[in-house]
């Protein structure tokens, strides 16, 4: 069986918490997209050489959760050649047999238009940066001005700019219990599914 659901949406909306969630409900593979463009960042040098020889180890590095890799992530995420590289491992992961879950900004519109099920999960950018502070602490108007500049580069670049696809369906976690979205995104899958 080949089923792909494609989460996307910005920073700090909840979308790698929904999508373990619903992996693990329906036994999908899951890939955190992000965390490929976290690693060309952190390898430093040239961003296509580290995209084209990106390997295990580099996504095992502990420092790519931190602000620093999300900001370095997104400024390597405009380079079109770099997106290139990636392309077909996601594509391959996507329609692998099994059924897979795959988050980060482009997956409904360029790297799997034809998904079965497309979610875009957002939040106020008030909301998701007092998430950011929960976890990462320091100076709480600094996550801010950090959680608006990603936004505007990851919606604003001119290859596969962060928006929801024209059929995807929208959960706002601002006004969402995580339970709750979690059930929200469950149900759209379940409903594809029938
Ligand atoms: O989701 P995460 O915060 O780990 O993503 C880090 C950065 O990687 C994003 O801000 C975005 O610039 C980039 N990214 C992307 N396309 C994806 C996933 C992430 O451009 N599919």
């Amino acid at each position: 069986m080949i089923f792909t659901v494609a989460i996307d949406g910005p920073a700090a909306a909840g979308k790698g918490t929904i999508s373990r969630a619903v992996a693990a409900r329906f036994g999908f593979a899951h890939l955190d997209t992000g965390l490929l463009y976290r690693a060309v960042g952190a390898k430093g040098g040239d961003p296509v050489v580290a995209a084209l020889s990106l390997c295990a180890e580099d996504l095992a590095r502990e420092d790519l959760r931190s602000l620093a890799a999300g900001q370095a992530a997104s400024r390597v995420a405009v380079i079109p050649q770099v997106r290139a590289a990636l392309v077909d491992f996601q594509r391959r992961f996507a329609r692998a047999e099994g059924g897979a879950v795959l988050d980060g900004r482009d997956i409904g519109t360029v790297i799997c238009p034809e998904a079965e099920v497309k979610l875009y999960v957002t939040a106020s950018a008030e909301v998701r940066a007092h998430r950011r502070w929960l976890e990462v602490g320091g100076d709480a108007a600094q996550v801010l001005a950090e959680v608006i500049e990603r936004d505007a580069r990851d919606m604003g670049r001119v290859e596969a700019p962060l928006k929801p696809a024209a059929d995807a369906v929208v959960i706002d976690t601002s006004v969402l219990s995580i339970d709750a979205a979690i059930a929200a995104a469950v149900a759209v899958i379940e409903r594809a599914r029938a």
